[in-house]
């Protein structure tokens, strides 16, 4: 028997995606199996998808273990991701099984491979030679033998699915069936690289050093938005193809891939594999188990890309890194720029943190020399970072339903008589806030969840930004019936397109809400058309913040910039900092010099003289060293621990026991606090409360929570979910 093989019969574990606290003991089937297979096995009535994951128990009874019904037709889990889930699952504290899942995103994978339609170079000469046909057959050369399904081929070829076709009548081109799941087109990293300048090519030397190490390590690529980091990422990615390992490239955002596909076309020739929501199922299954054969190189996607079964991952880039959308709040809590470094550790891959405004954990682990750090200073080209100012709102008296400043009207009327465009941003989607009776002061709320309704107009309906339940706006108060009195109080991004309108009547005005598109295309082709210069007055919430390239635009005005700083998030001040610093970044990203004006009733406050002073380094260390001095994290561990109940008494009743019997706590140094409220304490008609552990670092964390909530039994519909690290305290 060699290693990691089991002879038909042999006693194996095998982990299931089923909601089971343990590996579940097999015999392995005729023929046998290796570890890590993909396997079916019978669970009760059902048959299920498993996989092997070291040798049984044999605490079973011996009599009853079942064999597995069939290897299935796909790569093996290597050590590498079984270690990886192994690990996560324990930092997270989430059961396997959750991980396994996590894992196994691909819909079929058992499936036997169905067959498709593909085009490959014939034999014959086609009678009349064009200019679209000679593109097809040249492409056809150029891959040597390889070939295509319909789409991507004439996509290649610059032509019409009806050129390719025309080739196959004159047996030019050969058409036959094969496998659907067909490896993905060849990237050259040697095609089509920028000549850099001094900086980007020093920083792309350390990068492409890293890489042909073949060890681990993380570096943090700073620089401002413009300087050409995503062209120096690219040339790490292209030293990790020519060493034949895979790449991989997470971005924050969906809307975001588009504009990325098509430079890593410009460079490679081709575009790479995706993995997100928005890909259909069958490519899906396509990627996944190209990924393990190795039939993908390159792979840009969502923070779940993270789980797919890379043959030979070398290279891990994390772009926009401190972009809060990297922490997954549901589910499996965990965060995606912190597992890139811990799978990249056990595979020798080299990780890149991209952002202008890193996190401050990131930068702490930087300058704590954990990290590696990379800057690059200045744009690229003539752009440079916009000048920024504040505008103090408290010397403008504006009526209580105007939120543009005369003086911002004014630079906005400027920038569209020299045929700029102007940027209005607020982070609030819907037309208001709230919604008030001014006969009796109720505000409209969510029925299951102690949240507001936002109205949106756009909708015509009111939305609960929590449990996204949505209602018609009522005619009548709901609490005391009086008609025609409810009104709009503050803003969201509708009203600000409203008053915009008024404000400027000859501009052409465009709203960027991540509600308001249907789909990511539809969303995709309005940010193109912004960028080509189809708007004067461009009003956003934070999607527009994130990576998007508009050459026209030059001013940026930031309509409430104190909003961030209410509330007791402890990433409030890092988080108002980076979002400005961000959405300024937006201005001035081509030849002409940007402005960004900042509307605040607090212009001395430390968080926006240091956004507006560009002191970075000077804001990192002030922050720094509050967190340092709180204890709180990346200086100490934090741990939230949500309790959830349709009965609000039982949830506290636990809360309560678990406060008192912390013994495991107290052993490691750990404060706890709580249990109180949850800030939202209703959500889908569930009662929150919520307890946190504050400790050392350093200190076994996790160990200790084990044990201290392994004590409870959880009766009824309660559910308790542990959040190392929370990152929105909601
Ligand atoms: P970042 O990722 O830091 O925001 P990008 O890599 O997107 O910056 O670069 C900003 C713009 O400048 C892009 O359009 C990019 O193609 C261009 N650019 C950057 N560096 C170069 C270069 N060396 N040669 C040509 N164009 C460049
Ligand atoms: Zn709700």
């Amino acid at each position: 028997m060699e290693a990691g093989y089991f002879d038909e019969g042999a006693l194996i574990g095998v982990l299931t995606a089923q909601p089971l606290d343990r590996v579940l003991d097999y015999r392995a089937p005729e023929g046998g199996c290796q570890l890590g297979a993909f396997v079916e096995v019978p669970l009760g009535p059902r048959k299920v998808l498993g996989v092997v994951w070291g040798p049984g128990r044999g605490d079973w009874d011996i009599a009853k273990v079942r064999q597995v019904i069939r290897v299935l037709d796909a790569a093996p889990m290597r050590d590498e991701l079984r270690a990886f889930l192994e690990k996560a699952g324990d930092y997270t504290l989430t059961p396997m099984s959750a991980m396994l899942r996590l894992a196994t995103r691909a819909p079929g994978l058992g499936d036997p491979p169905s067959m498709r339609k593909v085009y490959r170079l014939g034999h014959a000469e086609p009678e009349r030679m064009t200019d679209a046909r000679r593109r097809v057959l040249e492409v056809l050369r150029d891959y040597g033998g390889l070939s295509f399904t319909l789409k991507e081929l004439a996509e290649m070829a610059g032509v019409t699915t009806s050129v390719v076709k025309g080739l196959v009548k004159h047996g030019a081109v050969a058409e036959e069936n094969s496998p659907r799941d067909l490896p993905f087109p060849r990237l050259d990293p040697d095609l089509g690289s920028k000549d850099l300048t001094g900086d980007q090519a020093a920083a792309a030397e350390t990068l492409r050093a890293g890489v042909a190490s073949g060890r681990y390590g993380t570096v943090l690529l700073k620089g401002v938005t413009g300087s050409g980091k995503t062209e120096v990422y690219l040339e790490a990615v292209a030293e990790c193809l020519r060493r034949g390992r895979q790449a991989l490239v997470l971005l924050p955002e969906i809307a975001l891939t588009a504009e990325f596909l098509t430079r890593v076309q410009a460079r490679f020739g081709v575009q790479p594999a995706e993995w997100h929501s928005g890909v259909t199922m069958t490519e899906r299954r396509r990627v996944w188990k190209m990924i393990g054969q190795g039939g993908a190189q390159l792979v840009v996607g969502a923070r779940s890309a993270l789980f797919l079964p890379f043959r030979d991952l070398g290279l891990v880039v994390v772009d926009e890194e401190h972009d809060t959308s990297y922490k997954q709040e549901e589910g499996v809590l965990y965060n995606a720029r912190d597992m890139a470094v811990l799978r990249a550790s056990l595979c020798g891959a080299r990780v890149v943190l991209a952002s202008a405004t890193p996190s401050l954990e990131s930068w702490a682990n930087a300058d704590a020399g954990k990290y590696d750090k990379v800057e690059l200073t200045s744009r690229y080209g003539p752009a440079v970072m916009p000048e920024m100012r504040s505008l103090d709102m408290r010397a403008e008296k504006l009526p209580s339903d105007r939120w543009i400043s005369t003086a911002l009207q004014s630079a906005v009327n400027a920038r569209i008589e020299n045929g700029e465009q102007a940027l209005l941003f607020i982070n609030r989607r819907g037309y208001a806030p709230v919604t008030i009776c001014r006969a009796c002061g109720h505000q409209i709320g969510c029925d299951h969840c102690d949240a507001r309704m936002v109205e949106h107009r756009f909708l015509k309906r009111l939305v609960c930004h929590q449990c996204g339940e949505t209602k018609p706006m009522p005619e009548a108060c709901p609490s005391c019936e009086a008609e025609g009195r409810l009104a709009a109080v503050g803003p969201g991004v509708e009203r600000l397109t409203e008053e915009a309108v008024k404000l400027f009547p000859d501009a052409r005005v465009a709203t960027l809400s991540s509600d308001m598109f249907g789909s990511a295309r539809a969303l995709k082709a309005e940010i193109e058309g912004i960028a080509q210069g189809s708007a004067d007055i461009i009003i956003g919430t934070q999607l527009v913040a994130k990576g998007h390239n508009f050459p026209l635009l030059t001013l940026v005005g930031v309509i409430d910039a104190d909003l961030g700083l209410q509330g007791s998030d402890l990433r409030a001040a890092e988080r108002t900092f980076q979002l400005m610093r961000q959405v300024a970044g937006r201005a001035g990203r081509a030849e002409k010099s940007g402005v960004a004006l900042l509307q605040t009733y607090q212009p001395e406050h430390p968080v926006i003289r240091a956004i507006l002073s560009g002191d970075e380094e000077g804001f990192w260390k002030a922050e720094a060293g509050e967190r340092r001095h709180a204890g709180v994290p990346p200086y100490g561990r934090m741990a939230g621990i949500i309790l959830s109940s349709s009965d609000v008494q039982e949830a506290f009743d636990l809360g309560n026991a678990l406060a008192r019997q912390d013994a495991p706590l107290r052993r490691i140094g750990a404060q706890i606090f709580g249990p109180a409220p949850a800030p939202i304490a209703r959500v889908r008609g569930r009662h929150r409360v919520r307890l946190l552990v504050k400790v050392d670092r350093g200190t076994p964390l996790q160990t200790a929570l084990r044990q201290w909530v392994g004590q409870f039994r959880l009766k009824g519909d309660m559910r308790l979910a542990v959040d190392i690290d929370p990152q929105s305290f909601y």
